[in-house]
């Protein structure tokens, strides 16, 4: 969708720049454009409704997070665009809410890495010429996909949500480089989410309980956004 010279936001009359949303309804039609301000106000009252964790909120969030801990402490406010200040000012309450829950979720995405993908999974995928992946475990569907050196692992209840994305990296490194460096291989995160806390701690914890988790070729799975 095109903007026209001088198109302003339609909730908050902002004009729009290079970023901005465009809100369809069911039928596909545009409803109107917004700026990325009053998209993030969006999810956050979305949040604020049903609890749920979308990933362009957990994105905000830890942003929040970094400019609330490491910038705005430190009394520098001009760092980032005075809408974004705003934004996270009058947010902060909810913003470090949702950061601090995406702070829980990444430390069990680390187990999850430390337990199943760095001891196995990651060779189990380096071995296969086969991209997309599937195993279930407890109602848990998780589906694997990688490519340029990074693997995504989906794990999801439900037909698409609640759903925690993970993103790997499969390089195996020689010897001598984790001698000199450590094992840089392990830095694994947190790709995408759409769940609430609660749903995705459940569904990380069916994960790291589980001793082995069998993955086997498929070839209809494959995933959008790496
Ligand atoms: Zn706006």
């Amino acid at each position: 969708m095109e903007l026209t010279p001088g198109q302003k936001c339609n909730r908050c009359s902002r004009l729009l720049e290079n970023t901005y949303s465009t809100v369809y309804n069911k039928e596909g039609e545009v409803l109107e454009i917004i700026c990325p301000i009053c998209n993030n106000i969006e999810y956050l009252d979305d949040y604020r409704k049903d609890g749920i964790i979308q990933t362009r909120l957990m994105t905000e969030a830890s942003m929040a997070h970094y400019y609330h801990t490491e910038v705005f402490s430190k009394g520098d406010y001009d760092r980032v665009r005075h809408e974004y200040f705003e934004f996270y000012l009058q947010n902060k309450k909810l913003l470090m809410e949702v950061a601090a829950s995406v702070q829980e979720i990444h430390k069990l995405v680390n187990q999850f890495e430390n337990k199943h993908w760095l001891p196995y999974l990651k060779k189990y995928w380096n071995d296969s010429k086969d991209r997309g992946h599937i195993a279930e475990l407890d109602g848990t569907t998780i589906l694997m996909w990688g490519s340029a050196g990074r693997v995504l692992i989906t794990a999801q209840q439900g037909e698409i949500a609640p759903e925690v994305t993970m993103i790997f990296s499969d390089y195996v490194a020689s010897p001598d480089d984790i001698k000199k460096y450590g094992d840089m291989t392990s830095r694994g995160g947190i790709q995408g989410i759409s769940a609430t806390k609660k749903q995705a701690i459940d569904i990380m914890e069916t994960l790291n309980k589980a001793k082995n988790i069998k993955f086997k070729p498929k070839k209809s799975v494959t995933m959008a956004g790496l």
